[in-house]
């Protein structure tokens, strides 16, 4: 990653988006179209096709038709690996200019986004090429004169909704899998970040892809989500998002078609230090980016700090600290810890929930400020907070912002009641030298992923997926493959 390769990029004209249905560019039936504004600066990059019912419905028959065609479905599984192979020596030969333009419709600070976003969906779509000629049947354990085999096979129409905040990483985590099983895809990204997914579906028309196999509908969740939410011939939803957009999902199922709705929500994340954590600088560190990357907006952030109490005082001095020096900037400038924050509704929602906080009697160590690195920008400077009570609003709801929220505990058995003290399950840290302890943690806590002893990172190879609010489905590995499979048993009489 190198400043002048960004540089000779940030500045492209981006021509205004079309959606694809059926291997074609075409605007809108109704000719609407949204605004694109950067983060960055506030200015217009383009527009993005505001698809209605009427597109969604194009899109999801295409999806429909290649899938019963058999251009993909029945393709011999050598030939599909092939192409999922072809996507993601694509994404690597675009890496920068992949980056460069999620960056400048999101705002993640660009170290981040050029491994997390083409780095690792070039990654997604090759660990799951592997797995195209590795879905095997079953043969059952059946009495004498009988013959019971399960067969796996595709779904069929595959709707995925997916937010701003890592676009391109979270739609290969939904697009890779659901393709590798052999379905048809109708996509629809967050209208605050749809453009490096749209040059990721020309991407994957390049590679080989069939048309009609993968289909965006771009446009806002109000009519686009919903109207794909509510369709009669998508077979399943798979989402990633807010928990009162989870909500709706499953009632538009419930008042359509019972499609199946898997949910991948957000989260209070804990983030445990007991005093026996084997370098307090080094969590210290890694703890505050655990939070502070991408301004906060990253679902498994460790957003609730619980600290033992006789090292309480000494690691929120340390905090404080490392949150105070974070260099907040032009998010295309790589030595930038932090970017912009992805649109002034979301800085909105960050301070006035900054604002209750301290209202209701929590201290602000150091930022929260809204700050203008780049004239225009949306930007806001890490907030440590601490005095925070674990019943105050803070405490229990996700802001999705550079908000950390700190508080003591005495023992471990307080410990796991603060850190289960909410409604979410999504992700966990825990810092001890004892590995008695860390197991014993990653028993009692609630969610799908706890980190120990690190936080953030886990690669493709395992699931991320929540409990109770934050979710009911996984992506990544192996299992997200279940998501878009169906079971059949043929019975046979020998
Ligand atoms: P969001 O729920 O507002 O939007 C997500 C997607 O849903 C967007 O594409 C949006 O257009 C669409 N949508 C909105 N209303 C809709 C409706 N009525 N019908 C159908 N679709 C609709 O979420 P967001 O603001 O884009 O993302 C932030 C949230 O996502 C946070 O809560 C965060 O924790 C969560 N998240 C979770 C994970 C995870 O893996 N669990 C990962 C990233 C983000």
């Amino acid at each position: 990653m190198k400043q002048e390769h960004i540089d000779a990029l940030r500045h492209q004209t981006i021509p205004d988006q079309g959606l694809l249905i059926d291997g074609q560019w075409a605007a809108a039936a109704s000719g609407q179209a949204l605004p694109v504004v950067s983060p960055i600066d506030g200015q217009q990059l383009c527009t993005i096709a505001a698809a209605g019912a009427v597109d969604v419905d194009r899109a999801v028959q295409a999806a429909r038709r290649s899938f019963e065609q058999g251009v993909w479905s029945r393709m011999a599984p050598a030939e599909r690996k092939k192409i999922l192979h072809r996507i993601a020596d694509r994404i690597e030969a675009h890496h920068a200019e992949l980056a460069v333009l999620g960056v400048r419709d999101n705002g993640t600070e660009i170290a981040m986004a050029w491994k997390a976003e083409p780095g690792s969906a070039a990654g997604t779509f090759r660990y799951y090429a592997e797995c195209v000629d590795k879905i095997n049947g079953e043969i059952a354990p059946t009495p004498e004169g009988t013959l019971g085999l399960i067969h796996k096979e595709a779904v069929g129409v595959v709707g995925a909704i997916v937010p701003w905040n890592f676009p391109l990483m979270i739609g290969a985590w939904k697009i890779a899998p659901a393709l590798a099983a052999g379905n048809s895809v109708v996509l629809k990204p967050s209208e605050d970040a749809s453009l490096s997914l749209l040059r990721l579906a020309q991407l994957c028309l390049d590679a080989g892809l069939p048309a009609g196999v993968l289909n965006v509908v771009t446009g806002s969740g109000a009519e686009a989500g919903e109207a794909l939410a509510r369709h009669m011939d998508v077979d399943i939803l798979t989402f990633t998002g807010s928990g009162p957009v989870g909500r709706m999902l499953l009632k538009a199922s419930a008042e359509s078609n019972l499609k199946r709705v898997y949910l991948e929500l957000g989260g209070k994340s804990p983030n445990v230090v007991f005093e026996d954590a084997p370098d307090l600088a080094q969590a210290a560190k890694v703890s505050a980016m655990g939070i502070f990357r991408n301004s906060g907006q990253v679902c498994v952030a460790g957003s609730r700090l619980l600290v033992q109490r006789s090292v309480h005082d000494e690691f929120v001095d340390r905090l404080q600290n490392i949150a105070s020096s974070l260099r907040v900037g032009d998010p295309l400038d790589v030595t930038m810890d932090i970017g912009a924050v992805s649109s002034a509704r979301q800085l909105t929602r960050n301070q006035s929930m900054l604002a209750r906080a301290l209202e209701q009697g929590a201290r602000l160590r150091t930022g929260g400020q809204v700050i203008a690195p780049v004239p225009g920008g949306q930007f806001m400077s890490p907030a440590v907070l601490d005095g925070v009570q674990p019943e105050m609003e803070i405490a229990r709801q996700e802001v999705f912002g550079p908000v950390l929220a700190v508080m003591p505990f005495d023992d471990e058995a307080h410990a796991v009641r603060l850190a289960n003290g909410t409604e979410y399950g999504l992700a966990a840290g825990v810092w001890t030298g004892s590995l008695s302890r860390a197991h014993r943690m990653v028993r009692a806590i609630k969610a799908g992923l706890v980190h120990v002893n690190t936080y953030g990172g886990p690669d493709i190879t395992v699931p991320l997926g929540g409990v109770r609010q934050s979710g009911n489905g996984h992506d990544k590995s192996m299992h997200a493959l279940d998501k878009y499979l169906d079971l059949k048993t043929a019975w046979i009489q020998l």
